[in-house]
């Protein structure tokens, strides 16, 4: 039986009253898209105030992997909470030394790792960036056009994603300098492999004119650039990095705040092409929900970092390391594997949906990290940024919850519980939305001219 959505107008009557007094007292700084205000969920399901039901493909921006209140998630939530709340991480507790344990286990490095804990993706990029200027003895960087890792000043001098993060709080940490991500679809530099040509772009213009590569002290990269629009990056790249850091003495930073924890369908992104960092970030999809982030480095590296070096309250709190380890165990039973195969599913239909309706200029991605960018058409690619935004906002009042991401992508990264049956669910509500939205935002056929 077909299951309903949408029972009341949206925002519904309880919506309302909630969003009116959260006016008055929470930052509008956030940015919030449509007025969702949750009550409850369950796995890739969720329901509003009013009791209306939405499909939840963008859960929490990336972090509800096991679906939304996964029973073995909040049992051991439950059990940790009954033991105790917190010590802080000036102490110790046998929760952060399996968690640790297993990333030793779980990291795409071949060499022993150790971990790092913070609450957040932010904090774990902090860590990245000290961790690396204190071992290099460096005080350069190099990010990426389009990037996202974070809204902290040592993370936001990196972050490049939309213009709108950065306005308003100059000066940032000094010594980043960006280069462009590669992108095949929108190509900066002549010639097909856009990979190979920015890194010539690093060794051969920036080394050269600007920035002298013994300053620099990492290169901070996401493996699948996130916010900036779901870019895969062509093969060759990541190893071309690692090529030229090895090169330089320069440390390479993987941040997987967004595409790790099974969300590609490996464990970690950057494994869909054996690259190895000496650094990564995580937070996110880690603990389920629970606020979490790990920086992970080479033993060889974080050994090198003194006590004091770099602290915090919160780190390692108790309940967050069962939520990661009880996610971790879902994800590389189970979820991992399904992330790759319903993706597969899904972005095979999606392609299907881009042949029908040329607005949809690529669709790119793996696993379940899978975006849809709209174009006004496909000669000139312009970004259809209009018809993005009444997309995304048109589809929560279908039932259908989504981000986007870039100029005019739609993002799609739901639960990796999710199944077929799902994604289908999903696909109906996205392509009626999509007809709905293409025929309001049609411009208006002339009238008074006579047909011949
Ligand atoms: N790094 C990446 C790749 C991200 O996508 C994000 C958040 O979207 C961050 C870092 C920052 O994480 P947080 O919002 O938890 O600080």
């Amino acid at each position: 039986m077909k299951k309903t959505h949408i029972k009341t107008d949206l925002p519904g009557p309880k919506a309302r009253e909630l969003l009116a007094r959260d006016a008055l007292v929470d930052s509008p700084s956030y940015p919030r898209d449509y007025p969702f205000v949750m009550s409850h969920g369950k796995g890739a399901e969720v329901w509003d105030v009013d009791g209306n039901r939405f499909l939840d493909f963008a859960a929490g921006i990336a972090v509800c992997s096991t679906g939304h209140s996964h029973p073995a998630v909040v049992q051991a939530i439950k059990d940790a909470a009954d033991r105790f709340l917190h010590i802080s991480s000036d102490y110790w507790h046998e929760g952060q030394v399996r968690l640790a344990e297993r990333m030793n286990e779980l990291s795409p490095m071949k060499v022993p790792v150790m971990s790092f804990f913070a609450q957040s993706g932010t904090e774990s990029v902090e860590a990245a960036l000290k961790l690396a200027r204190y071992v290099t003895g460096r005080g350069r960087f190099i990010g990426f056009l389009g990037g996202f890792h974070g809204r902290t000043m040592g993370s936001l001098a990196f972050t490049s994603s939309k213009y709108t993060q950065q306005k308003g709080f100059f000066p940032t940490m000094a010594g980043v300098t960006h280069v462009p991500y590669p992108n095949g679809y929108r190509p900066l530099f002549a010639g097909a492999d856009q990979g190979r040509a920015v890194l010539r772009y690093i060794e051969d213009v920036l080394f050269v004119h600007n920035v002298p590569p013994s300053e620099v002290a990492a290169i901070l990269v996401e493996p699948i650039q996130g916010e900036g629009g779901y870019l895969v990056p062509p093969d060759g790249f990541l190893s071309g990095l690692r090529e030229l850091c090895d090169r330089h003495g320069i440390l390479l930073i993987f941040d997987e705040v967004q595409s790790g924890i099974g969300r590609t369908g490996k464990m970690f992104a950057a494994q869909h092409w054996g690259v190895e960092p000496d650094i990564m970030t995580l937070a996110k999809g880690l603990g389920s929900g629970m606020p979490i982030g790990i920086m992970v480095a080479k033993r060889s590296i974080m050994q090198k970092w003194s006590r004091g070096a770099h602290g915090n309250t919160f780190g390692g709190n108790p309940l967050c390391c069962a939520a990661a380890l009880a996610t971790l165990d879902l994800v590389e039973r189970e979820y991992c594997a399904n992330a790759g195969k319903v993706g597969d599913y899904f972005m095979k239909k999606l392609q299907r949906l881009a042949g029908k309706y040329p607005v949809v200029g690529e669709v790119r991605g793996k696993g379940l990290m899978i975006g849809m960018e709209l174009v006004t058409d496909p000669v000139s690619k312009t970004p259809a940024k209009k018809l993005c935004d009444a997309l995304i906002t048109r589809a929560f009042h279908k039932g259908l919850i989504l981000l986007s991401c870039g100029q005019s992508t739609v993002r799609f990264m739901p639960p990796l519980m999710i199944t077929e049956a799902d994604v289908d669910e999903a696909l109906e509500l996205l392509e009626a939305t999509l007809i709905e939205v293409l025929v309001s935002e049609r411009p208006p056929v002339s009238r008074g001219v006579a047909a011949g």
